[in-house]
């Protein structure tokens, strides 16, 4: 017996190492708001990391932490093991290694769908014309809008438009892909197409941070559930134990206003 738990010891310690995206004692303020406190969380490689949290628990911040969009006040963040860089090129590859997909699509109004999904790879990874292009094609036909490729923006659904921003991110070749409220903005009928994509990414092994209030997608998708509140993780736990046996009282509070 006792080697069965040594064995899994050294997974345990493996897996630690092996965090793909590593906070550790992530401390930030936005003026007086103390708006992240004491985030410890590692994401390990293939894990599916739903965030969810009342409005204000700094679930949008956590995510904005990862890919620089926001500096830390103190603690530190390591992607594949690497600090992340302040500035420069080392910044903006790190940023290529982070999709983000965010509620609002932000797409590039003026440049047509397949445009879009180039741009990052011309840009940033200095891929070649022709590569560029098969790739944004293939990608645009993985999220099931292969068809809209020569139309703008505008002209897509909310929908459409959501999975093109998820196409265009997986363009760079991210080593992980944050969701921030990727449905919020979606009329409902069109929800479930951008979910569907994403438990795709999840299957085939994609390392995800999701912040979303679809709890079915929590669900299914979810190798983990971390529930935020007043900038703290509150509580961590599988789907199954989070939903059915949630510990605290905030996230007692929460589910009942939800579920
Ligand atoms: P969530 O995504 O969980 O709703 P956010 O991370 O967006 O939470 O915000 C957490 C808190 O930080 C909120 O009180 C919000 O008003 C505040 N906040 C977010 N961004 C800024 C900012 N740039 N400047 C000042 N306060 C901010
Ligand atoms: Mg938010």
């Amino acid at each position: 017996m006792s080697g069965v738990s040594v064995t899994k010891d050294v997974e345990d310690a493996a897996g630690a190492a092996d965090g793909l995206v590593v906070l550790s004692n992530v401390n930030k303020h936005f003026g007086a708001l103390h708006v992240l406190q004491d985030i410890d969380l590692s994401i390990a490689r293939g894990e599916v990391v739903v965030v969810i949290g009342p409005s204000g628990s700094g679930k949008s911040t956590l995510c904005r932490t990862i890919n620089r969009l926001e500096t830390i006040d103190s603690g530190s963040i390591t992607l594949d093991g690497k600090p992340l860089p302040a500035e420069g090129r080392e910044l903006a590859r790190l940023r290529a290694d982070v999709g983000m997909v965010f509620q609002s699509f932000n797409l590039f109004a003026h440049k047509t769908v397949l445009q879009n999904v180039m741009l990052g790879q011309l840009k940033v990874r200095k891929t070649d014309q022709a590569t560029a292009l098969e790739k944004a094609k293939a990608l645009l036909d993985r999220v099931g809008v292969g068809a809209q490729a020569d139309k703008y923006p505008a002209q897509l659904s909310g929908g459409q438009q959501q999975r093109v921003a998820i196409a265009r991110a997986l363009a760079m070749d991210p080593k992980v892909m944050l969701f921030d409220e990727p449905t919020s903005a979606l009329d409902p009928e069109m929800i479930n197409e951008v979910l569907e994509v994403m438990q795709q990414l999840a299957r085939e092994g994609m390392t995800m941070v999701v912040v979303t209030h679809e709890m079915g997608f929590a669900r299914s998708a979810a190798d983990r559930v971390v529930f935020m509140a007043d900038g703290k993780i509150v509580e961590q736990a599988t789907p199954e134990q989070f939903f059915s046996a949630p510990k605290s009282d905030r996230a007692k509070d929460f589910l009942s206003k939800i579920l």
